[in-house]
This record gives C-alpha cells, sequence and structure tokens, in this order.
C-alpha cells in the first residue's frame, strides 16, 4: 500500500472542469468487466486558472483512452489518470476511456463487486474510482446514462428506466449527481412490487428487489418506504421525482444501506422481515432505515455536499429527520429514550476518547474512517438544538429556503447556517462551534432558595480532546421544568439558552422550593453532573411529567448505585428497588417505557461514568456489579413479577406495531428477572412455545443469562441453520452471556468454525461486535479478547481494509483502564501498526488510538 496523504478542509478548491454528461457502458463479467465511460467537459469558469485534467482511478487496467475521437496516452499512476493543460483543447471536449477491472475478485466491496452471482456496487465515500477513471468527488454533479449488457435477467442503475432487450438495459438519471451516488445492480432476482402516486399525482413503481424465495419477506419493507413517501411530503413538503424506486438487497455490504439515487442498495438484513425471522427491534431498525435512505433523496441527492468534510451535512440533517419519522410512528418518548442511549453509547464514548473529532472534522486521512456516531448521531443532536432554539416555525422557514435555495447544489455547512440566519435573523456565529470543536461539553449546576425566589446556575466545561485543547463556551439550549415537593408541575418546560461559560436564572413567585426537572427531552448533547439525593431522583422517576426526564431519574440513580457497588462495595441501594417496583407495576404507563427503565444501565456506560469522575474502572468489578443488582431486583420484585408476565402473555395475532413490541419487551424484561428465581423453568418452556423471533431470542437470552439453554442453542440452530441473518443472533447471543475469561473462547469457537463466511461483514461484525460489547469478556485482565480481536482485524484487512478499520473502534477506550491492561492493548494495537502492508485504513485508526495513550 503507497503512503495516503493527510487531506485537510482549508485546501478546498473547486474541480478544474465540469462534467456536462457522462455515458457509461457496462459489458459484465466476472473476472473481465469493460466499462466505457465518455465524459463531456469543458473548463471550470470558477476557476481561473487553466489547469491540467486529473481523473481519478484505482485498480484499472486502461485499454484505451480517446480525447475527441483521437487515440492518446495519458499519465497514469496508482491512483490517477491525467492529462497536461497543453494537450486539452480550448473549448468543450469529449473523453472516451475504456477499462477492464474484476468484480469476482473485489473484496473489499467498493466499486462494483459480486455477491452470491449478482453484481452490485457501493461507490461512496470514493469507491466510483474502483470502476472507471472519473473525478470522484461530490462537488462534480453530471447527467448520468447507464448500459448494460448482461446475460443476467435483471439490470438496474440509476433515474428511469429507457429500453432493454435481451442481455442489456439502459438507464437515464435526468437529476445530476456525483458519482458517489452512481449504483448498478445486476441479478438474478425478484421484485415485490407496488405503486405510489405522489401528492402531485406522479405515479412512481416500487420495487424490492431480493434473492429468489425471499420475496415473502419485503412486505413491511415496503410498508415502510410507502411511510415515509407521504411523511416527508406532509412535514417537509418534498416529492419524489422519478418514475421509479428501487431497492435491493444485498447479503454482502460494508454499510446499513446506501441511497444511490432511485436505486437503494441495502444490507439484506435491513430487509428482510417476518414474524418468524425478525426481532422487534428488526421491524424498529427496517422502518428507520428505508426511512433514512429514503429521505436522502431531497437531503444528500438533491442537495449534496461540497467535500467530505461537510459529511454531517447530509448525514446529521437525514438521521435527524428519520429519528422524527420515527418518533411520528411510534411513542415519541420511547424512540427519544433509545436514541439517547445510542448516543451516549457510541458517540459519548468516542468524544471520551483517541477518537475524538468535530462534528465536522477539518482533516482526514481516510474518509471511511468518519462515518462516525459524531457525524450521524452528534450531528443530528446539533440540528435538534438549532429547532429548539430558533422554535418549530423558525425551523420550517429555514428548511423551505434551504430546499429552494440550495436544489441542484453541493453545499456546506456555512450554506446550511446561512438559511436558518436569513430566516429567523439569528446570528448563529457561535452555534457553529458545535460544528467545530469536539468533545462533550459538562454543565454542572447549582442552586439556590431565597425567599421565593428560586435561583439555578449553570457552568459549562468543554473538555480538551485531541488537537484540540482550548474550547470556547458553546450555545445549550437548557430544557427545564419545577415541580412542586407535592409533584405537581408549578413552572412547565421552558427552554432557556445559555451562551456563557457560566450563567444563572431566576425563578420568582414560587410558593415552596420547587424540584428542577433540567434538560428535558434532553435537550443538549451534554453530560450533566449534578449530584442529587436518591430521594429526589426517586420523586422525579415518580412524578416527572417529561418523559424522557422520568426515565433519566431512574436511569441516574441506576448508575449511581452501580458505581457504588463497584467502587466501594456497597449494598444495592433498597431506595432504587422500592423506585423501580412502583414503576414495573404502574400499569398507567406504557409497558415500552417500563421496560426501558428494567434494562439496566450497560458495563461500558458505567465505565465511563467511573473515568469522569477521574476513577480507574475495573471491567470484573462492574459486571459483578451489575448481576448483584439483577439478583437483587428480582427478589424485590417477588411475586409480582409472575403476574405481570401472565398479563403479558396474551394470544394477539402478531402485530410489528410499537404497541405491542412494548409489551413483548415488558415480558421478556420480566421472564429474564423470573430466571433468576426458577433457573431458566419459564423461559425454557417460553422458548418452546415462542410465537415470534422477539420471543424465541428473548428466552434464549433469559436462559444463557442463568447458564441454561444449550439444548435450546442446538434447535434453534438446526431450525435457522440455512439463514446467515438469523444465526448472527444466535452467534452474538452466545457472546454476550458467555463468562468474562470465556468470552473470547468463545467468540474463538464460533468465528474460526468451518463453514463460517468470516469474511462477510455482517458475520465478521456480528462475532468481533459481540466480543467487544461483552465489557468484561473483552477487557479480561487475560488480554485474550484484545489479542483475539487483534489476530481477527489483521486477517480482514487484507480482505476489507474499510470494515477492519470501523470494527477496530472495539479498543478506542483502552487509555481509560488499569496499568496492566493499557500494556495489553497497547502490545494489540502495536502488533497491528507492525503487520507488513496494513491498508491506510486500519493504519490511520491504529495510530490515532495509539496516540492517546
Ligand atoms: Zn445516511
Amino acid at each position: 500500500m503507497s503512503e495516503q496523504k493527510t487531506v485537510y478542509l482549508a485546501d478546498y478548491r473547486p474541480y478544474s472542469h465540469v462534467v456536462e454528461s457522462v455515458d457509461l457502458t457496462f459489458r459484465l463479467h466476472p473476472t473481465a468487466t469493460r466499462v466505457v465511460a465518455r465524459l463531456s467537459l469543458r473548463q471550470n469558469p470558477a476557476r481561473k486558472d487553466r489547469d491540467h485534467l486529473r481523473l481519478d482511478g484505482e485498480g484499472l487496467k486502461l485499454i484505451s483512452c480517446k480525447l475527441d475521437g483521437q487515440a492518446i496516452t495519458p499519465a497514469v499512476d496508482e491512483r490517477s489518470l491525467t492529462i497536461a493543460a497543453h494537450e486539452l483543447p480550448d473549448g468543450p471536449f469529449i473523453l472516451e476511456t475504456e477499462v477492464e477491472i474484476a468484480p469476482e475478485a473485489n473484496t473489499a466491496l467498493e466499486g462494483l463487486y459480486m455477491s452470491k452471482g449478482m453484481y452490485c456496487t457501493q461507490c461512496e465515500a470514493e469507491g466510483f474510482r474502483k470502476i472507471t477513471y472519473y473525478p470522484d468527488r461530490p462537488d462534480v454533479m453530471s447527467r448520468f446514462k447507464v448500459r448494460i449488457e448482461s446475460d443476467l435477467p435483471v439490470l438496474l442503475s440509476n433515474g428511469n428506466p429507457v429500453a432493454s432487450g435481451e442481455g442489456w438495459a439502459e438507464w437515464d438519471d435526468p437529476w445530476p449527481k456525483p458519482a458517489y451516488l452512481f449504483a448498478l445492480v445486476a441479478g438474478d432476482l425478484r421484485a415485490h412490487s407496488a405503486s405510489f402516486v405522489t401528492a402531485s399525482g406522479r405515479p412512481v413503481d416500487l420495487n424490492i428487489w431480493v434473492r429468489p424465495g425471499d420475496e415473502d419477506r419485503c412486505a413491511y419493507a415496503m410498508d415502510s418506504l410507502i411511510r415515509s413517501m407521504r411523511w416527508d411530503e406532509q412535514v417537509y413538503g418534498r416529492e419524489y421525482d422519478l418514475d421509479v424506486f428501487n431497492i435491493v438487497a444485498v447479503d454482502d455490504f460494508n454499510m446499513g444501506a446506501m441511497e444511490n439515487k432511485g436505486l437503494n442498495i441495502f444490507n439484506s438484513r435491513y430487509v428482510l422481515a417476518s414474524p418468524e425471522t425478525a426481532t422487534d427491534d428488526d421491524y424498529y431498525r427496517i422502518e428507520a432505515i428505508i426511512a433514512h435512505e429514503y429521505f436522502h433523496n431531497w437531503t444528500g441527492n438533491r442537495i449534496t455536499c461540497r467535500d467530505w468534510f461537510q459529511l454531517c451535512l447530509k448525514e446529521g440533517l437525514t438521521v435527524f429527520r428519520d429519528h422524527q419519522f420515527s418518533a411520528d410512528m411510534r411513542s415519541a418518548a420511547v424512540r427519544r429514550i433509545e436514541d439517547v442511549v445510542t448516543l451516549r453509547s457510541r458517540q459519548f464514548r468516542e468524544d471520551d476518547g483517541p477518537l475524538a473529532h468535530p462534528v465536522r472534522p477539518e482533516s482526514f486521512v481516510e474518509i471511511n474512517n468518519f462515518y462516525t456516531a459524531t457525524v450521524y448521531e452528534k450531528g443530528a443532536e446539533v440540528i435538534g438544538m438549532l429547532k429548539s432554539l430558533v422554535g418549530d416555525a423558525g425551523y420550517k422557514r429555514a428548511l423551505d429556503l434551504y430546499f429552494e435555495r440550495h436544489d441542484g447544489d453541493a453545499a456546506t455547512i456555512e450554506d446550511w447556517l446561512k438559511v436558518f440566519e436569513d430566516a429567523t435573523g439569528r446570528d448563529l456565529s457561535q452555534f457553529k462551534l458545535w460544528y467545530s470543536e469536539a468533545g462533550t461539553p459538562r454543565l454542572k449546576v447549582e442552586e439556590t432558595w431565597d425567599n421565593g425566589v428560586y435561583t439555578l446556575t449553570f457552568t459549562q466545561k468543554n473538555p480538551p480532546t485531541p488537537g484540540q485543547p482550548i474550547k470556547h463556551p458553546k450555545v445549550i439550549p437548557i430544557k427545564v421544568g419545577l415541580l412542586n415537593p407535592n409533584g405537581d408541575e408549578v413552572v412547565p418546560t421552558i427552554t432557556l439558552e445559555m451562551t456563557r461559560a457560566k450563567q444563572s436564572f431566576r425563578f420568582e413567585g414560587l410558593a415552596a422550593r420547587p424540584v428542577p426537572s433540567i434538560l428535558r427531552g434532553f435537550s443538549a448533547p451534554v453530560v450533566l453532573d449534578r449530584k442529587a439525593p436518591p430521594e429526589e431522583r426517586a420523586f422525579l422517576l415518580a412524578h416527572d411529567t417529561d418523559a424522557f426526564n422520568k426515565w433519566e431519574a431512574g436511569r441516574a440513580l441506576a448508575k449511581e448505585v452501580m458505581a457504588d457497588i463497584a467502587l466501594k462495595g456497597a449494598p444495592v441501594s433498597p431506595a432504587w428497588l422500592d423506585a423501580l417496583a412502583a414503576v414495573t407495576f404502574d400499569d398507567t404507563l406504557d409497558p415500552a417505557f417500563r421496560a426501558l427503565c428494567l434494562r439496566l444501565p450497560g458495563e461500558d456506560d458505567i465505565a465511563q461514568t467511573i473515568h469522569a469522575m477521574g476513577r480507574i474502572p475495573d471491567p470484573a468489578k462492574i459486571h459483578a456489579a451489575r448481576r448483584e443488582m439483577t439478583g437483587a431486583l428480582a427478589i424485590r420484585l417477588g411475586e409480582g413479577l409472575s403476574r405481570l408476565y401472565k398479563d403479558l402473555d396474551d394470544n394477539a395475532p402478531f402485530s410489528p406495531s410499537a404497541a405491542q413490541a412494548g409489551r413483548r419487551a415488558l415480558k421478556i424484561a420480566a421472564l429474564g428477572l423470573l430466571s433468576r428465581r426458577d433457573g431458566g423453568k419459564l423461559a425454557a418452556s417460553a422458548f418452546a412455545r415462542a410465537r415470534s423471533m422477539t420471543e424465541e431470542v428473548g428466552a434464549l437470552s433469559a436462559l444463557l443469562e442463568v447458564g441454561q439453554g444449550q439444548a435450546e442453542l442446538v434447535s434453534f440452530a438446526a431450525r435457522w441453520g440455512r439463514d446467515a441473518n438469523v444465526m448472527d443472533k444466535w452467534h452474538a447471543l452466545q457472546i454476550a452471556h458467555a463468562e468474562p475469561a470465556e468470552a473470547a473462547a468463545v467468540a474463538a469457537r464460533l468465528i474460526g468454525a468451518p463453514g463460517f463466511d468470516w469474511k462477510n461483514p455482517n458475520r465478521f461484525r456480528t462475532v468481533i461486535g459481540a466480543l467487544a460489547a461483552n465489557h468484561a469478556g473483552f477487557h479480561h485482565r487475560s488480554g485474550a479478547g484484545y489479542r483475539l480481536v487483534a489476530d481477527w482485524l489483521l486477517k480482514l484487512d487484507p480482505l476489507n481494509p474499510q470494515t477492519a478499520a470501523r470494527v477496530s473502534t472495539a479498543f478506542e477506550t483502552w487509555p481509560r483502564y488499569d496499568a496492566a491492561r493499557r500494556k495489553l492493548a497497547r502490545t494489540e494495537l502495536e502488533r497491528i501498526l507492525a503487520a507488513p502492508d496494513l491498508s491506510g485504513d486500519l493504519r490511520e485508526m491504529a495510530e490515532r488510538m495509539l496516540a492517546a495513550g
């Protein structure tokens, strides 16, 4: 591998040329596909100088090159094809190249590759350069026409179908787009079809293409697509703009899904669902990801990013939109809680370690390494704050202006903030720090009560992160409500706008000292540092009118209890047990909400909390503390648990609805606790009569957690052995429930089993991801967890560097542990770096992680 250079945002220059149109012809062949690209080019008037023409290209065999019909010999190296400025005509010209590529040998799954006999593409971020010579950057937008020649029956590309015959098909995309949105699929596929009529009356054919036999598992994805299309019309006024919308499910895929114009390509895991094979969580994810990719049609495709530093422009906004959609389709409170759990476990963790970077980074080596929780999840939170600050009406005006002003553009964060300034008259220069500074702000709270005047004083601390030692005070919208000691709300939710490092807010005319409910709805992605006695947390868990903060009170209490047990060997707090019991048996509360309250904080989350206290987390002690809490809870909830389980165990016909999913979640939580008491007897019978994958997995999980379930594992494998996506659950469960000392060995046995397809990204991520998520197992003092993950990263890297680099984030928290563990982790990271022919992707990650230690 040649050395890769660091790219800087500050170095941006427009491209030398404009690509008026692109005509592509593909003659598909597994080992020798020919790609003919005909580009209509002219000098870019935005550039004063007359520059050479440099096209990106990697791993291409150049067959021929013609400039205005004349054969030429351009300069070609490992990464590009260049024609000197003096060889270029003054006016517009046509450049035609023909290259040969080998899709079957493409194990990196970037560019054109094969998955079980089917051709497919993945071009974001820089995969198109592995297909043909082209200016592979998002600000070069052009109109694409595509001709595919192949014996395979289904031949798809972007845009609308224009003509087809025996062994060929032609597609035309009327909307100019960057190369990263190009897609091609060819295979023996079947369609699950439907139709849609847009608000202005345009009929659209909808197809979900899958392998033969999978057609009957597409109904939920199709229903989700139709609801997404309608929702985007109703909420954002955005209509679909082509005659067809195609989705293809692919088994070998590096990401979740890809929003290619008119031809979304999906990891099959996020398309296929039936009650027997998909859990409620799978259903939720399918709905959310279908919506996300569809919403990109406007936020990403019609308006794209000028350069990859602006990735959050399309991803932050589209994640924000898919969160809004899920909140409208399901319980908004439950969705908000789940989204914050994800944010904290992935993004706060990233922000707290060596890989911390701003929502809009200012440099990168490999852009694939910046498809991160910070860009996606924090990027969405930043938009949520913006919406709180300008209000719903201001947000709507700004978005309307954004679509009107920038349709067809490759835009920047500056463009995005400018529409908010112009639409609302607000100065957002301080707010912009959220895009440029990394790290999670910490918010300290002090209160005073004096003669009917209650004062809240906030102090924000913005911790240093790699490359950014000095930080500035941020604009933080803090939603606050006040409760009377009797539980009534005396001040309903208001938004306090904090702009300084330290700031006070006064509330007058109160009869009694109130109990504050701070950061309602998690109104900003910050850590709230506020000591509160357990009684106050229990009070808020019982009385807060804000569902998020109600849950948060219980969560904060559980975290304090767990940290106290792990650090001081404290007993399980009766106040926590009583408060949780009250919520668990409160039938007026949504079952999904009660299930969320029963889910204890993750061990990695507690390690992060302990680290933030300036202490060193001990994974073994945290693990033991969590077990102890679960055991004490099972005893405290007592016989009520059996009653609760029976009430929820009804015979209603299956529906993937949020309401039914919530009941199942609570039932499974109860079953897990009951297993602590009966050794898994009830869970064994629940497994035997499970009517959905949610129940099957829930029962199996309850059994494994109490050291049972071996027979059930065998029967599960016998039933689902041929469905790899379902078997991922089987693999993940065994590793998740393995004893810490055994976890690495269990993972090694599974991933090394004959016939296990570890080269498939879903399989690899499942096993290595499950081991990394088994906190006490991965960080076991033997070092076996670190060693196994490093071994397999090194094995995958030569084949698929992108997935290897992403999975390597398992190591991102290593500096927070004790010296012995740090030494073990450092040894593995150094071993990775010492590997010959290490990819640029994995090298960048290992170097960044090591730099922190
Ligand atoms: Zn996206």
